[in-house]
């Protein structure tokens, strides 16, 4: 303990921070200041292609407004507290968010691509049984800074060090923390920037949102910004999804369907829909459940993405057993469902699906509700 501790003074006047913004936002910003809205292509490119942060580097941009722009704005992403690396490639960040929480986020490389798996909420107001997230209860919604923060801190930590890094991270799917489409807000700026060629410049067949099914929502969704879409389906009736995914009572698997076939029609581009499917062991892992979800999905352009449950203390499920998985997807394969089983990833470093955690201060004190085990639970 030093004798004299540095005292804390907090911002009088908060800065904005440009990470906010997309293209749209941050011209509306320059515009503002009596500047022409071109100098936000070229900050965002100092931004997105070059890593910079600090208002000095960008070279291109006059003195006088850099000078100003480091006055009333500021570049800031998520701060690192921890990054952890899998024997198999996965590298885990966990990102200090502002007002005492964090969250984590994944880096998954393989053969074809880079793919980040990032956060938009810190914890998740929904409940689904099997999830870890779930347990953590929920403190509030990511801000666009935060959310493409993540990206962007990960980039410039793969370009530095690590051996499948160099390229870059190349995917991103929002199924870290949270719901995507609880967040509309800060999640739409956010995957423009992705997409966005001053931005991250990816493709939008490569950034995916993954839902429970708010289905309002994906409506919104499909009007505001070009990506793909990946359902958390998890079970072909409702009187099983109520139990897994509880918004099922709210959007029934009907209403979510007919969502589904919404999202597909229109646009130039050949859609398809992912819908994945965690497998519990003796819970939707039968025979009949597969011949059901062919039923369900089998008219659609759709992948079917079959999850090993990653099991979490105290979760009460098991994984379903390898012979199980691949039962389950050759009755989806021989009714000309196109199924993938997922290998688990980093799994050493909890960084698989649905094991992603960080420090959510609880606001909804929803462990209280884990004294009794729930529908297909066991007492482990
Ligand atoms: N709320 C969104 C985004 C989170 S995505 C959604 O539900 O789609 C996280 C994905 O991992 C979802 O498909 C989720 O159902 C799955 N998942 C959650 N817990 C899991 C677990 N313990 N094992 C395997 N997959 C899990």
């Amino acid at each position: 303990m030093s004798a004299h501790p540095v005292k804390f003074f907090p911002r009088v006047e908060q800065r904005a921070n440009l990470l906010d913004l997309d293209r749209e936002g941050m011209r509306a910003f320059f515009v503002e200041l009596g500047e022409k809205p071109f100098r936000a292509d070229q900050v965002l490119k100092w931004i997105y292609h070059h890593g910079v942060t600090d208002f000095a580097e960008m070279t291109n941009v006059s003195r006088p407004l850099r000078e100003r722009l480091a006055e009333i704005a500021e570049i800031r992403p998520p701060e690192t507290i921890t990054c952890q690396d899998s024997k198999d490639g996965t590298r885990k960040w966990l990102f200090r968010m502002d007002g005492g929480n964090s969250i984590e986020c994944v880096f998954i490389p393989d053969e074809e691509r880079n793919t980040l798996c990032i956060s938009t909420q810190v914890g998740c107001a929904l409940d689904c049984s099997f999830c870890a997230t779930a347990r953590a209860g929920f403190n509030r919604n990511l801000t666009t800074a935060e959310i493409i923060g993540q990206l962007w801190r990960a980039n410039r930590s793969l370009l530095h060090d690590h051996p499948q890094g160099a390229g870059g991270v190349s995917n991103v799917v929002l199924m870290g923390m949270g719901e995507p489409l609880l967040n509309m807000k800060a999640v739409v700026p956010a995957l423009k920037l992705m997409i966005d060629d001053f931005g991250f410049g990816l493709s939008k067949r490569h950034v995916t949102v993954s839902t429970s099914g708010v289905v309002p929502k994906m409506d919104k969704l499909r009007d505001a910004v070009d990506v793909s879409l990946a359902v958390s389906l998890h079970a072909p009736n409702d009187e099983l999804r109520n139990e897994l995914v509880p918004l099922n009572r709210s959007h029934p698997i009907e209403e979510l369907m007919a969502a589904c076939r919404r999202w597909l029609e229109g646009g130039n581009r050949k859609k398809h829909i992912m819908f994945e499917y965690v497998m519990l062991d003796g819970v939707n892992d039968q025979p009949g459940h597969a011949r059901e979800l062919a039923a369900l999905v089998g008219d659609m352009p759709a992948k079917v993405n079959l999850i090993p449950f990653n099991p979490f203390e105290g979760s009460g499920y098991r994984r379903s057993p390898e012979e199980a998985i691949e039962r389950f997807a050759k009755i989806l394969r021989d009714r000309g469902v196109f199924a993938i089983a997922r290998r688990t990833r980093g799994d050493d470093i909890d960084a698989a699906c649905g094991q992603l955690a960080g420090e959510v201060e609880d606001r909804s004190k929803r462990w209280r509700r884990f004294a009794e085990p729930r529908f297909g639970e066991r007492a482990s």
